[in-house]
């Protein structure tokens, strides 16, 4: 899936809306939080409002909720949030469906 998505990517997938990490190499749910995940030009995790990182909280629990915040306006309501938001939910329902083998047995080549 990881795989797959490198090369969906190369055809135009865009990066924010993968389910995948391709810095961290892992479900992007998983590792969202990361500041590497903070993107202030796009606004990816960024509240423009407040010009601050956007919290967020994810509940892997199936079937899985994805919350994003902003810690001082409460808000993250942009369409490249939403982005996230999106990203994190495809995510965590590929994870629930058994795609985790597969994503962790691709190799570094
Ligand atoms: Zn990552
Ligand atoms: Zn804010």
């Amino acid at each position: 899936m990881l795989a797959a998505e490198d090369t969906a990517e190369e055809h135009g997938l865009s990066p924010h809306t993968r389910s995948t990490c391709y810095v961290h190499r892992c479900w992007t749910h998983q590792c969202v939080g990361d500041p590497l995940h903070v993107l202030i030009a796009t606004g990816h995790r960024w509240c423009r409002r407040c010009e601050c990182p956007v919290d967020v909280a994810v509940d892997e629990t199936p079937p899985g909720a994805v919350h994003l915040f902003c810690p001082r306006c409460g808000q993250a309501g942009s369409a490249a949030n939403r982005d996230v938001r999106q990203a994190c939910r495809t995510s965590l329902a590929a994870m629930h469906g058994g795609d985790a083998p597969t994503l962790y047995g691709i190799p570094d080549a």
